[in-house]
């Protein structure tokens, strides 16, 4: 697959790249990342139990839940397709003594390579900086085993979260970058599941992450409005 094949739009990797040195600083731009990563984790940890399992991390950048799972004990392979974050991930596990095998290739590459190879797939706040999500979602599940689970988080497209996470989080509350995300590839969780249906995914669970101005923190919560995760389990025809 040549560059111009391949499903990603550069000037987001570009985007990302042009910010990887701040990382893993919990004050600077990915200060949400390093917020939110405790919720998204406990959920993966109590639906799949890390220890022990074979984890994709899809879209990891620097690689913050991938080294949470592999903390919590999970075999974590992170992919992304931006090498200046890849460099900073594993450097970042070269200090914390935690090993991830990051890798620079596309997911759609990794699962013609790989099919059915892990128990557990996550990309979390990805789909929506991609030109095809639908590719993505069929390439996770092909990752995964059958009767494993995929987690995908994004954000809902509806004017609360057009005012919330574009208007209130990045200018107003200055929370993330301005042009951090562009409303029209906001994702609807009925669209997201009935891609997934497609692609042999059946939705087991879904969870909003919702934030609080006042006490400038995070919580899960059932209102899946504007950031939410969705939790899928791979059809197994042998069962
Ligand atoms: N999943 C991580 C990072 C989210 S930021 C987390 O939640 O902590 C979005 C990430 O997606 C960036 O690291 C960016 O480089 C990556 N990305 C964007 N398009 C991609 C693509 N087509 N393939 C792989 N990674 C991609």
């Amino acid at each position: 697959m040549n560059q111009a094949q391949k499903n990603v739009n550069p000037n987001e990797i570009e985007k990302f790249s042009a910010m990887a040195s701040q990382w893993w600083d919990p004050e600077g731009n990915f200060k949400t990342l390093h917020q939110i990563n405790p919720l998204r984790l406990n959920l993966v940890n109590k639906i799949v139990s890390l220890a022990g399992k074979d984890v994709l991390d899809v879209g990891c950048g620097g690689g913050i839940l991938s080294e949470s799972m592999a903390r919590k004990g999970a075999n974590v392979t992170g992919i992304d397709l931006g090498k200046d974050l890849l460099e900073v991930a594993d450097l970042h596990g070269l200090d914390t003594g935690v090993s991830v095998n990051y890798q620079h290739i596309s997911v759609e590459e990794l699962a013609a390579q790989k099919p059915a190879s892990f128990d557990c797939v996550a990309c979390m706040e990805m789909l929506e900086h991609v030109p095809d999500p639908v590719s993505i979602i069929e390439a996770c599940s092909s990752l995964v085993k059958p009767g494993g689970y995929v987690f995908l988080s994004t954000l809902n497209r509806n004017p609360k979260s057009y005012l919330l996470s574009i208007i209130g989080a990045e200018y107003i509350l200055g929370m993330l970058p301005k042009g951090t995300h562009d409303y029209a590839s906001f994702i609807k969780p009925s669209e997201l599941a009935a891609w997934a249906r497609q692609s042999e995914l059946e939705l087991v669970d879904s969870r909003g992450i919702e934030y609080n101005p006042i006490s400038q923190s995070f919580s899960m919560t059932a209102d899946i409005s504007v950031n939410y995760i969705c939790v899928f389990r791979k059809i197994d025809k042998n069962q």
